[in-house]
């Protein structure tokens, strides 16, 4: 599962590539997931805290996935957040890589500051993103699901979306 979280900030391509995606296991079921952060430190911190949640069975007790080839059936469902005020973001090539990790751990942060204020709205993100893009509906601060395609094509229209680089667990994936 990918998290993206949708800003005015129209550095996505480039904050995108700074991130580092894992695939980690739970040890309840041994289900797979992805989740991306913005360092290993970071990984291994909210591992650490446990912070970390298995999507499928909400277990927080995760661990790196022994890595597998990537071939055949892969999720092709991106978890999207709209936050209503943007987060602040440099202009990309302007700063050092380890600046671009504090950036990227500060967006983390902000991230799960507003996430309780967040409004699931699973695959109907982008039309609710492009909805409120387009003034028909009120801005408000969602996160939901959305194909790849579906990411760039809100960034084709000037919505920008980057991952969300908190692991959430959908609340239709919860019993
Ligand atoms: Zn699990």
């Amino acid at each position: 599962m990918r998290a993206v979280v949708s800003t005015r900030c129209s550095a996505w391509p480039e904050l995108g590539q700074s991130l580092i995606v894992f695939d980690l296991c739970c040890a309840a079921g041994d289900h797979r997931f992805e989740a991306w952060f913005a360092s290993s430190d970071s990984f291994a911190d909210q591992q650490a805290r446990r912070l970390i949640a298995c999507p499928v069975c909400g277990d927080s007790d995760v661990k790196k996935a022994v890595m597998a080839p990537r071939v055949g059936a892969k999720s092709n469902q991106l978890s999207v957040v709209a936050p209503a005020r943007p987060i602040d973001a440099p202009a990309p090539g302007a700063i050092s890589p380890e600046l671009m990790r504090q950036v990227m751990a500060d967006i983390a942060a902000k991230q799960a500051e507003i996430l309780p204020q967040s409004r699931w709205v699973g695959r109907d993100f982008a039309d609710a993103a492009r909805a409120m893009h387009e003034g028909r509906a009120a801005e408000d601060l969602i996160h939901g699901q959305a194909s790849p395609g579906e990411a760039q094509a809100l960034r084709d229209d000037g919505i920008a979306a980057m991952p969300l680089l908190v692991p959430i667990v959908p609340p239709d994936a919860v019993n």
